[in-house]
């Protein structure tokens, strides 16, 4: 087995493999330190034309760009899905499909969005002065994401920070070097300005590198560890951080709900992508008097899905990206077992399905050398296939429901009240997103409120990072800072007051030289003027009037 990622030492470069079968996907070179501080040094001097575009310009080459995504598609989906092992129907359905959708809505409503906007400063706008607020574009903006969803993060966020008038920097994950690159080309052959989008590959030291080569803003989605890793790393030359990282989200299923649909959305909210999606359904509660039916639904529903390779149009669950995921998922499914829950369905690798699958053998081993543990790897690769599978007599005290797995599991603990359910749900240090499933529209409301969690669906699962317009991010553990809708796009500019005085004919009443009536006055400031009353503010003009004078008496003989 290997471990997953592999470096070619003597040609430094990144073999990447299809995770189905081992077969090679292909190569791309570990960029160095020095390669990566040129990319942001060129991409300083992009930044210099491209803040400059109009958004007319910019709408029409991301256009242009998503019309190069559709009309390869096939091709696209069919590269991730080899790269990550997801199905070829996911790389469609969940990641081409929706940034599709984010990059014509941020195509046609960026300009709108960052439109100069007045501000209402209240009492000051009396003294003749007007507020309002202009967006500026950071500069650089470091992309580093996660394996999990390797072309619609990464694209998704470059594609707002363009439009923003940003340049791009894109380290995609060792583990789906190829795609990242596919992202660039897609660029690329769109005719976007040269340097506007670099793609750097490597693993975590070409991260590290990027986040010391100070960009502007790092947009980071992976593990806690790592984000506390750059969070630090960061600091050091002030770049803030947008962390999107892990979730043990919590579906909660109260007894008036649509069974037969909250049993739908928890086997694809639980097993799609194999489980590895950060707001994967990873803890499910359900109201006691249905605990049974809803089991039997969800066992039913999961043994009907076909596992195997991503390829296959009809497969539902394809592999696992990595050997070092699939190794979680074992230990959280056995810690399940030994603790006292019970393994309904599934529960182990999954052979059976691979038994035609060419294995390979690792050819190039002895030219190789596993990057995590940095010794030779010679072993043979196996295809990385866990079945889906559903855990009953889950509790909260169990270590497997505290951890992030990020695999095909499914683990259902019950609850007697909507207070328990709450308490059990809120009891992570996770809280990216969650569910809740009733039929009482006003119960939903009222406990998905109560949920420590950055997106909280009433009788919908997982699926709201497709929706551009809104935001998105964690409470908690699972991040800081919003991708996606305005809050995210607000991560990718920085703001301008800017404050103007239009009857600038009169000295302020609190410049200098201070006095006895300056001090009345600031005394009156902070009685009258500082609560907002227009009438209670009238009772200190006369001290404001006496103040002035004296200013203008100061300023025309006393000097
Ligand atoms: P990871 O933290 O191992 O790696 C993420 C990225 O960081 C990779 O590109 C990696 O090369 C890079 N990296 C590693 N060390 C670095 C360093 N020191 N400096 C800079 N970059 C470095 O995470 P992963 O295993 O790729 O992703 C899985 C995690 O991502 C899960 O916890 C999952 O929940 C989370 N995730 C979160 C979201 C979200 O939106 N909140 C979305 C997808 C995935």
């Amino acid at each position: 087995m290997s471990a997953g990622v592999e470096i070619d030492t003597k040609q430094n470069q990144i073999i990447s493999f299809n995770p189905a079968n081992g077969a090679e996907v292909g190569r791309v070179p570990v960029s160095s330190k020095t390669a990566v501080t040129s990319a942001v040094c060129r991409s300083r001097d992009a930044f210099q034309m491209w803040k400059s575009t109009s958004f007319a310009e910019r709408r029409r080459l991301i256009m242009k760009a998503r019309d190069g995504i559709l009309s390869q598609m096939d091709e696209i989906a069919h590269l991730i899905s080899a790269e990550s092992g997801k199905p070829f129907a996911e790389a469609i359905s969940m990641e081409i499909a929706p940034v599709l959708d984010l990059m014509q809505y941020f195509a046609k409503h960026t300009e709108k969005l960052l439109r100069s906007t007045k501000i209402d400063i209240g009492l000051y706008a009396l003294l003749g002065r007007t507020s309002k607020i202009v967006y500026h574009p950071l500069g650089v903006v470091a992309i580093i994401p996660a394996w999990n969803y390797p072309f619609s993060i990464p694209l998704g966020e470059a594609s707002m920070a363009l439009m923003a008038g940003n340049t791009v920097i894109i380290k995609p994950s060792e583990l789906t070097p190829m795609v990242g690159q596919k992202i660039g080309e897609i660029f690329e052959k769109a005719g976007l300005p040269e340097n506007t989008v670099q793609v750097v590959t490597g693993e975590g030291r070409t991260g590290a590198a990027l986040v010391e080569a100070a960009p502007d803003k790092i947009m980071f989605t992976g593990s806690v560890a790592t984000g506390k890793k750059i969070a630090e790393a960061a600091a050091k030359n002030f770049t803030s951080v947008v962390l999107e990282l892990g979730g043990k989200d919590p579906m909660i299923v109260f007894d008036d709900a649509n069974l037969e649909l909250a049993s739908s959305a928890a086997v694809w909210g639980a097993f799609c992508n194999s489980g590895q999606s950060c707001s994967s359904v990873e803890r499910l509660y359900v109201q006691e008097s249905v605990a049974d039916k809803l089991t039997k639904l969800i066992v039913e529903k999961t043994c009907g899905l076909k596992q195997g390779s991503g390829d296959n149009e009809d497969v539902s669950i394809g592999a696992m990206s990595s050997e070092r995921q699939l190794k979680i998922v074992e230990d959280h499914v056995e810690d399940f077992r030994k603790s006292g829950a019970k393994i309904e369905t599934g529960g182990k690798q999954n052979a059976d399905w691979s038994a035609d699958t060419p294995v390979r053998t690792d050819a190039t081993a002895s030219a190789t050398t596993s990057a995590a543990s940095g010794e030779a790897d010679e072993s043979v690769r196996s295809p990385l296939f866990f079945q889906p599978t559903v855990i009953s007599g889950a509790t909260n005290d169990m270590r497997a429901m505290k951890e992030e797995t990020f695999g095909p599991t499914l683990p259902i603990a019950t609850f007697k009240t909507e207070e328990e359910a709450i308490k059990l749900a809120n009891d992570s240090e996770f809280g990216l997103t969650a569910s809740v499933w009733t039929r009482d529209i006003a119960k939903g409301n009222r406990v998905a409120e109560k949920i420590e969690a950055g997106s909280v669906c009433v009788n919908e699962v997982l699926y709201t990072h497709g929706i551009g317009q809104t935001p998105w991010g964690g409470f908690k553990n699972s991040g800081r800072g919003r991708t996606h809708g305005l809050a995210g796009l607000m991560e990718l500019v920085q703001p301008q007051h800017i404050h103007v005085n239009r009857l600038a004919i009169l000295p302020n009443a609190w410049w200098m030289p201070y006095s006895a009536t300056a001090v009345e006055t600031f005394r009156g400031f902070a009685k009258y003027f500082a609560s907002g009353s227009i009438r209670r503010t009238a009772m200190m003009l006369p001290l404001l009037q006496k103040r002035v004078r004296e200013l203008v008496r100061y300023n025309r003989s006393e000097r």
